[in-house]
């Protein structure tokens, strides 16, 4: 009988492995990537679980980032996502075989399945976590970097009162979100039940390769047309390409500042990505204007983009905004006002109105190409 408050019968950290159409989802490589560091946090195994119909060709991928198992259910009845099928195959599959922490991408299915799995073991789940320890002293290091908490108060968070006793939170994944609009952060933890549940968003962690040979493993499972409630009759994919952000290496994106003549702020952005080979972003306050498509929007409710270049056009640096670019490698602000917060973050800013400043960026680009 599975019973999520025997807590110390679970071990080892596993991540559903998304994949669609038989191709990995790249979230899933960032998560095996922080699941490794938790796994050797904890000196355990990192295991990914599979489902699908004939997806065994793909699971060796996952021990390029470090992946000790994959677990890999292949049925007629996981080639395509539905809800009641996969949660099936994962609560099984983690009364089975235990494990002590279970990681999710945020993305539509990560969103839709991890709760209901989470339910269904009666256990924790913490969503869109962007940050995740095992490790105290890690941890501990995190708190002292990233927040505004006294030294006494982040010591204190070494243990939490339990039913009246004191509880070490050494052992407990220690999962950080944002809260409150953005405006504080919060470190939750499951001690009373495993698996210790979370999703992170697309995006959030980097990709790290560990390499190992990733032993592949196929449990029996039982799984029949009637344990799905639904049928997917058809899947119809946007007209639209979606931007890439996530995996854009130079992004342009634009704020408010452009305003004064929206059409040509775009324009010049659009240009200056062009010339860079990179993609326009954009803050929310465009989004919500209608300048441009959601899929666009750059930050804590939009996308976590961590590019080599983010070029910030007449935006202001908003919390939630810097939540998802902070992580770039170089930052350059374009904007009328120095006393801007995204000039506080901005490894380059130029004080400047955007709409002179870019046609002037894009000829040195021009010219600096052609005297190669
Ligand atoms: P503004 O704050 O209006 O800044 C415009 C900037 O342009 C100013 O700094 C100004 O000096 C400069 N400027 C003006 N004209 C020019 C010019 N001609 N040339 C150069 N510079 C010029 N925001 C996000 O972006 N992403 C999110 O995911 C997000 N999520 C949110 C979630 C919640 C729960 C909440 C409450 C808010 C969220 N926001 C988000 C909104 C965020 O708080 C800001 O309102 C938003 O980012 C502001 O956008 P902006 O910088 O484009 O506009």
């Amino acid at each position: 009988m599975f019973n999520s408050s025997d807590i110390e019968t679970f071990k080892n950290v596993w991540v559903f492995c998304e994949q669609r159409n038989g191709e990995m989802m790249p979230t899933t490589f960032e998560l095996i990537s922080e699941g490794r560091k938790l796994a050797d946090e904890l000196g355990v195994e990192l295991c990914g679980i599979l489902l699908g119909d004939d997806v065994d060709g793909i699971a060796p991928e996952l021990g390029v980032y470090g992946a000790d198992k994959v677990y890999v259910y292949n049925s007629p009845l996981l080639k395509t996502f539905t809800t009641d099928a996969y949660t099936k195959i994962i609560t099984d599959a983690v009364a089975e075989f235990k494990p002590e922490i279970l990681l999710f991408g945020a993305s539509t299915i990560g969103r839709d399945l991890a709760p209901r799995c989470a339910a269904w073991l009666h256990t924790g789940l913490c969503a869109d976590c962007t940050h995740l320890d095992i490790d105290l002293d890690n941890y501990l290091k995190f708190l002292k970097e990233a927040s505004t908490l006294p030294e006494d108060r982040i010591e204190r968070t070494k243990s939490v009162k339990l039913a009246g006793a004191d509880h070490s939170v050494a052992r407990d994944l220690k999962m950080t979100r944002p809260a409150f609009g953005g405006h504080l952060m919060a470190s939750i933890i499951c001690p009373r039940f495993r698996p210790a549940m979370a999703t992170v968003r697309p995006g959030v962690m980097k990709k790290r390769e560990n390499r190992r040979t990733a032993e592949i493993l196929h449990p029996n499972f039982l799984l029949s047309p009637d344990d799905i409630k639904t049928e997917v009759v058809e899947t119809v994919k946007a007209a639209k390409k979606l931007v890439d952000l996530i995996g854009a290496d130079f992004i342009v994106s634009v704020g408010r500042g452009i305003s004064k003549d929206v059409e040509k702020g775009l324009a010049l952005a659009e240009e200056l990505a062009n010339e860079l080979g990179g993609v326009v972003g954009a803050s929310r306050a465009c989004v919500d204007a209608g300048w441009i498509g959601a899929d666009h929007q750059v930050g804590q409710t939009g996308k976590t983009v961590h590019p080599k270049v983010y070029i910030a056009l007449g935006i202001s640096g908003a919390i939630q905004h810097k939540a998802g670019m902070q992580e770039s490698e170089c930052i350059i602000a374009v904007n009328k006002n120095e006393t801007a917060p995204i000039c506080e973050c901005a490894d380059y800013g130029i004080v400047g109105d955007l709409f002179k400043v870019v046609p002037e960026l894009i000829e040195s680009i021009r010219a600096a190409k052609a005297a190669k």
